[in-house]
C-alpha cells in the first residue's frame, strides 16, 4: 500500500516538475559530455523552433550563429573541465528565427554516482529587456552629459545640507576641481562662507517656494576677479525623495560691463568728462522733492565763461575745447564730492547743492570765479589764457513748484550777471 503511494507521488512529482520546467520563463537544458542535447524544456524548444525528439543529439552549431557557437563553447569548457559553476551573460543568436537575446545563464556540471562530470545543465534567463532598458538609459546619460558639459554656463545641484549632487564640467572648471571631486563637498568648502552664504540665500527660496527663481549673483572666479552671473533655480525631487535645487548659471559680465559704461556714457560730458544735462535734470528733480518733503535748502549756481565765442575766434575751436576742460578741473577743486557739477551747454556749467542755502551757495560761487580769475590757462603754444566767468545763484523757495523754477531764477541771475559788466555773481 505504502509503496503504491509513494509511487503516485514520485509520477505525481515528475509531472509537476516537468510541468514547472516548462512553465518557467527561462530556458532550460542539458548536454553530455560532447555537446549534444539531452534535454531542453518547452521554452527553448519554441526558440529553436524544434520538437524535443529532434533536438536531442543537435550540437550548438546546429542552432545558433557561429559567433554565439564559439562563447558557448568556451563557457561549457569551463564547467566540463574544471566542474565549476558558472554564472554568466550570453549573447544568443538563434538560426531559426536569426533573433538576438541576451541571457543571464548559470551553468552546473552533472555528475553520475561516482561524481564523475558526464556533461551539463544549464537555466537561462531572458535579461534581453533589462538589458536594452539599461543601454538606452546609459546612452541617454551619456546623451545628457554631452549636453550638460558642453553648455556655456555653471550647472549645479545642491540639497538641503548645501551638498553638491551634481557639477557640470564647467563648474569643475571654476573651482579647479574635476567633476567627481566637487560632488559630496559642501558649498562653503568650494568658495568662501561668505560667498556660499549670498549664493545660498536664492536656494534657500527654492526649497521655501518650490518655486523656479532668478536673480543676478557675483562669483569669483580663480583669479580672484568677480563675475556677474545670471542664474535661474529650480526645485527637483531625487528619486529617494531627496529635495534639491538645480542651478543655471550664465557668465553676463560682459553683458553687465557693457550696460554700465552704457549708462555712464548717456549721463556723462564727454568732452570733460562731467555729468551731463540729463543727469543734472534727473538729479535736481529728485533732489527737490526730497529738499520739499524735508523742508531742506537746496541751490544752484549756474557758470557761463565770458566772451568764450572770442577765445574760439582767436586761438581756434580746439583750444576753445582745451579751455572747456580745464576750466571744469577748477570748477572741480572748489567743490565737495557730494556737489553735482555738470556741462548742460556749450559752454555752461551748472551745480546742484544740496542742503545749501542761497548765502552758503553765493559763497561757493565768489570762490569759484575769484578761483577761475586768478588762474591762467596755458595752452600748447605757451599762450597764457584767463578767461572769467559770470555765475547765477538761486535756492528753493517756498513757492517753487518745480526745480525748474530755481533753474530759471538762477538763468535770470546770470543774465543779470552778465548785463552788469560779467566776471560777477548775481544771486535771485
Ligand atoms: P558771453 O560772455 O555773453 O557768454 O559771450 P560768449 O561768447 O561766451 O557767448 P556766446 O553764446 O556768444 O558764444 C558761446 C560760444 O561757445 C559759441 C560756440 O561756438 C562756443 N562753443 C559751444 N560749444 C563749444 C564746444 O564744445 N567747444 C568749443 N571750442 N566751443 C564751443
Ligand atoms: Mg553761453
Ligand atoms: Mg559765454
Amino acid at each position: 500500500m505504502d509503496s503504491i503511494k509513494s509511487q503516485q507521488t514520485q509520477e505525481l512529482d515528475i509531472s509537476t516538475l516537468v510541468g514547472v520546467v516548462n512553465q518557467t520563463g527561462a530556458l532550460i537544458y542539458s548536454k553530455d559530455l560532447k555537446g549534444n542535447y539531452t534535454y531542453a524544456n518547452q521554452l527553448f524548444l519554441d526558440m529553436v523552433g524544434l520538437p524535443l525528439a529532434e533536438l536531442v543529439g543537435k550540437q550548438d552549431s546546429d542552432l545558433f550563429e557561429e559567433k554565439t557557437c564559439k562563447a558557448l563553447q568556451k563557457n561549457d569548457k569551463k564547467v566540463l573541465d574544471k566542474g565549476s559553476t558558472i554564472e554568466v551573460e550570453q549573447t544568443i543568436l538563434f538560426k531559426a528565427n536569426s533573433k538576438t537575446r541576451i541571457y543571464m545563464s548559470v551553468k552546473k556540471p552533472l555528475r553520475n554516482r561516482s561524481g564523475k562530470i558526464t556533461g551539463l545543465f544549464g537555466i537561462s534567463t531572458d535579461i534581453t529587456k533589462r538589458k536594452r532598458l539599461e543601454i538606452s538609459a546609459h546612452e541617454q546619460k551619456d546623451f545628457l552629459d554631452a549636453i550638460l558639459n558642453n553648455v556655456d554656463a555653471i550647472i549645479l545641484m545642491k540639497d538641503r545640507n548645501r551638498v553638491v549632487r551634481y557639477a557640470n564640467s564647467f563648474a569643475a572648471d571654476l573651482f579647479n576641481l574635476k567633476q567627481n571631486d566637487i560632488i559630496g563637498k559642501k558649498d562653503s568648502e568650494l568658495v568662501s562662507q561668505e560667498v556660499a552664504d549670498n549664493l545660498w540665500q536664492l536656494d534657500q527660496e527654492v526649497f521655501d517656494t518650490n518655486e523656479k527663481q532668478t536673480a543676478e549673483e557675483l562669483l569669483p572666479n580663480l583669479a580672484g576677479e568677480l563675475k556677474h552671473y545670471l542664474t535661474t533655480k529650480i526645485p527637483f525631487k531625487l528619486k529617494d525623495g531627496t529635495a534639491t535645487s538645480i542651478s543655471y548659471s550664465t557668465d553676463v559680465t560682459e553683458l553687465i560691463l557693457l550696460k554700465e559704461k552704457l549708462l555712464r556714457q548717456s549721463i556723462t560730458d564727454s568732452l570733460t568728462g562731467l555729468y551731463n544735462r540729463r543727469y543734472f535734470n534727473d538729479q535736481c528733480r529728485r533732489e527737490f522733492s526730497r529738499c520739499k518733503r524735508s523742508r531742506s535748502a537746496m541751490s544752484i549756481i549756474v557758470i557761463d565763461i565770458d566772451w568764450f565765442k572770442s577765445i574760439n575766434d582767436k586761438f581756434g575751436h580746439p583750444v576753445g575745447d582745451i579751455v572747456l576742460r580745464e576750466v571744469s578741473k577748477i570748477y572741480k577743486s572748489c567743490l565737495r564730492k557730494e556737489n553735482i557739477l555738470c556741462r548742460i551747454g556749450g559752454e555752461e556749467f551748472a551745480i546742484l547743492l544740496s542742503d545749501t542755502d542761497h548765502e552758503s551757495a553765493a559763497i561757493l560761487a565768489e570762490r569759484i570765479r575769484k578761483t577761475q580769475e586768478d588762474k591762467a590757462i596755458v595752452n600748447k603754444l605757451k599762450v597764457a589764457i584767463k578767461p572769467t566767468i559770470s555765475l547765477g545763484v538761486s535756492a528753493l523757495q517756498e513757492k517753487d513748484k518745480t526745480f525748474e523754477d530755481i533753474l530759471k531764477r538762477a538763468d535770470k541771475a546770470l543774465y543779470q550777471a552778465k548785463t552788469d559788466g560779467r566776471n560777477r555773481v548775481c544771486v535771485l
